[in-house]
């Protein structure tokens, strides 16, 4: 008899579940492995929505977020749940991805249990320790730790290698949240996932979200009184902020935003209702990983409200900004936008450098030979 192989995954934020939400789906069709998922409960309030869309029913759930908890309080929950399901699945390999702190957590563990880790989404870096933080600080962690590294571009694949990773255990796979973006956006064709909002008209709108910890205090007070006088300046825009539950980012912008007639403050959205928000954008105003990867599949210009990011690719390519976070910055990047047409045309055409939709299915097969055949790489897929 074959022997099926557990693989399982340990997320707990709502990317995590939308980033390995293609790959999980493409190991239920393999007979030889059995995914299983562990969702840690991180990001609960954000994350539980999104599992009835994606069609997935978690194996095990744990229980760490509290109210206003710290980051130490959340590792050190972590680390008291997570060891039990792994005793329980008794898994052949760990699948984790990018790099929260259940990424973090689980792959310590793993190591502890001496069991493979597969990164998905390895070798993003800014090299700076305190942006972002603490994810960079995390993923440097996690690399250290990992066997097998799914890279989304040529970029992070050479991050990897100067830091002398096995060149054969580091694949380039594209990022799966390009695979995501494009099934999504097929769908919204046929489905109207369109959210009423209490706008009047038609007019375009830029779409903001808002959440790093690095942002909080003085960087947000800036993005957010820039919006404002943007949004002030230029009434014949809207502006959509569906808000992160992170009470520290939301009751400041609630604060400095609420009031502004052609702003609208929003609750989180469902996956396929947001893409369908992204699609329709004139630009998008951001400081999330993730948009950043799958907006430019929808030609809708990113704005990074950051100092620095890690998917440089997208600069290269010219589908996104990086604004920084001070006014006059974040001002200019906005005004040449709408002032400079030929501008904008060339971020709305900028080809997306994270993927091609097919990312999900290479990893699986990635998978399945390391799993099932036991092979030392080079392999062909
Ligand atoms: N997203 C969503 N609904 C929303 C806002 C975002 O489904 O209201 C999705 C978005 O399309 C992307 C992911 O959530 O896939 C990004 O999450 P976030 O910005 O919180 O995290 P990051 O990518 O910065 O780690």
């Amino acid at each position: 008899m074959r022997k099926v192989h557990k693989a399982l995954f340990c997320c707990g934020s709502r990317p995590e579940l939308i980033k390995i939400s293609p790959i999980y789906h493409h190991l239920k069709t393999i007979a030889e492995i059995a995914p299983f998922l562990c969702i840690t409960g991180q990001q609960k309030d954000l994350l539980t929505p999104h599992l009835e869309n994606l069609e997935i029913t978690p194996d095990f759930q744990l229980d760490v977020m509290r109210k206003g908890q710290s980051l130490d309080q959340l590792m050190e929950r972590l680390f008291v749940q997570l060891p039990d399901i792994f005793d329980e699945c008794q898994p052949d390999i760990v699948i984790i991805q990018g790099d929260t702190a259940s990424a973090l957590a689980s792959a310590v563990i793993a190591h502890k249990k001496n069991l493979p880790i597969a990164h998905i989404e390895a070798g993003l870096r800014t090299y700076d320790k305190s942006s972002p933080f603490p994810e960079e600080i995390y993923r440097q962690n996690i690399s250290a730790l990992t066997k097998w590294h799914f890279c989304p571009t040529e970029m992070t694949r050479e991050n990897l290698l100067r830091e002398n990773v096995t060149e054969d255990h580091i694949f380039v796979t594209g990022n799966t949240s390009v695979d995501m973006i494009l099934a999504t956006y097929q769908k919204t064709k046929s489905i109207d996932y369109s959210i009423s909002l209490p706008r009047k008209g038609t007019n375009p709108y830029f779409l903001i979200t808002l959440h790093r910890r690095e942002s909080q205090g003085a960087p947000l007070i800036r993005i957010a009184n820039s919006l404002l006088d943007f949004a002030k300046s230029r009434p014949e825009f809207d502006f959509i902020l569906p808000l992160h539950p992170n009470p520290a980012t939301s009751h400041m912008i609630k604060h400095l935003l609420g009031a502004q007639k052609n702003i609208y403050l929003i609750t989180p959205l469902p996956y396929p209702q947001f893409v369908h928000l992204m699609a329709n954008a004139f630009a998008i105003i951001t400081d999330s990983g993730g948009i950043q990867e799958e907006a430019p599949s929808l030609n809708t210009p990113v704005i990074v409200v950051r100092n620095t990011t890690e998917r440089t690719e997208g600069i290269e390519s010219g589908c996104l900004r990086l604004a920084g976070t001070s006014k006059d910055s974040i001002l200019y990047e906005l005004n040449l936008l709408i002032d400079d047409k030929t501008h904008y045309k060339k971020m709305q055409q900028a080809p997306n450098p994270f993927g091609d939709g097919r990312a999900a299915s290479r990893i699986a097969a990635h998978l399945k030979n390391i799993l099932e055949r036991n092979l030392e790489p080079p392999w062909k897929i």
